[in-house]
């Protein structure tokens, strides 16, 4: 599994006519070499792979690397690279724009005043689009130890817990069921809270008659999962159920329409419109979803700016409809699904309709 991606990656160098390529970006760096701690760097030339690091890491390095690295343990990278002649006169390489510093690149280019450097825009991401069924396997598991996660938080909140102690318990339930840690920073979104669709947990505390919404993902052998939950604390007011049934429909629209060959516009396309027929279009203001994997956001973009690519066979993605009246409440519901040929593969198995705790 792992040769093909450095397979894959040689072949978009050879196309890019790239000698060698630098890998910063730290999730990159494990997906390519199998090196899950949180410093180092990768050189790739045509013929040979290289993980450089630090002393600190070297045991791990030792441990994890496959796929051919060979671990270079230096203080000073760039010298250690000079003094090996990795980088040489006239050499063509290509560098991480995304994700290098300016510092990073001003540094190698003094270094290195006779090789030529080269942006890659998204070439590491585009080798992660299409999963294996290994890596699917990894992210149906991420998403299954978060279901339980949310099986277990729905007995837990009341009205009175503040939505960070939500996040925590969230956060440790996450660890003892498996995942390797949060995804992301999770959003506990109660009340008027719910409105912002990146509501960090806070200290507010939850009120009987609110809507709270969770958004969090685990992590498992590096791949994530990504979902959001909406529901009740007491009874939800009118307004509440309305809207929770407008985000639904167009949530579900979204899974029965998608499949592979779709542009992502086409499939945030099936949401928005039944969000804006039902009047909220202009508080639905952001992208249906994007891909997901060895990072949280990466390509497909399921968005209403994506016209041009089409989502392959094999991509996973989510998808997340949602209506934020300011002031008032919030709706999102997210799944994550693989797209197959003839539709898609649900991975969040966690229950969509409006529970009350
Ligand atoms: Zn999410
Ligand atoms: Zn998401």
């Amino acid at each position: 599994m792992n040769n093909n991606r450095l397979a894959q990656l040689r072949a978009a160098m050879k196309e890019k006519e790239l000698d060698g390529l630098l890998v910063t970006h730290i999730p990159h760096v494990r997906y390519l070499s199998g090196f899950s701690g949180s410093a180092g760097q990768l050189l790739v030339t045509r013929r040979a792979a290289w993980f450089i690091t630090d002393f600190r890491y070297q045991e791990q390095a030792a441990a994890e690397l496959r796929n051919g690295f060979k671990a270079i343990i230096t203080k000073t990278p760039y010298e250690t690279i000079a003094e090996k002649k990795l980088i040489q006169e006239g050499m063509k390489v290509g560098f991480q724009d995304g994700y290098m510093t300016v510092a990073a690149l001003g540094a190698l280019r003094k270094k290195f005043r006779k090789a030529k450097f080269a942006a890659t825009g998204g070439m590491v991401t585009q080798t992660t689009i299409v999963k294996t069924p290994e890596e699917v396997s990894a992210i149906r598991k991420a998403a299954d130890i978060a279901a339980r996660v949310y099986q277990e938080i729905l007995g837990i909140v009341k009205p009175g817990m503040r939505e960070n102690e939500v996040a925590m318990e969230i956060s440790y339930l996450g660890k003892k069921f498996g995942s390797e840690g949060d995804a992301f920073d999770i959003i506990v979104a109660s009340g008027p809270r719910g409105a912002l669709p990146h509501g960090r947990a806070s200290t507010k505390k939850i009120k009987s008659g609110e809507l709270v919404t969770l958004d969090f993902g685990c992590i498992h052998q590096g791949f994530n999962s990504d979902m959001t939950r909406t529901f009740a604390v007491g009874k939800p007011t009118p307004l509440a159920r309305k809207i929770y049934d407008i985000v639904l429909n167009a949530e579900q629209a979204g899974v029965k329409a998608a499949r592979a060959g779709m542009t992502g516009k086409e499939l945030d396309d099936v949401c928005r419109n039944i969000i804006t027929d039902a009047g909220y279009g202009e508080q639905f203001g952001h992208s249906t979803g994007h891909g997901l994997g060895i990072e949280v956001h990466e390509q497909p973009s399921v968005s209403f700016r994506a016209e041009k690519q089409r989502m392959p066979e094999g991509a996973v993605v989510t998808i997340e409809p949602g209506i934020y009246l300011p002031d008032q409440l919030g709706v999102r519901i997210e799944d994550d699904v693989l797209l197959t040929a003839t539709g898609c593969t649900v991975l969040t198995s966690s229950p969509r309709e409006l529970i009350i705790v």
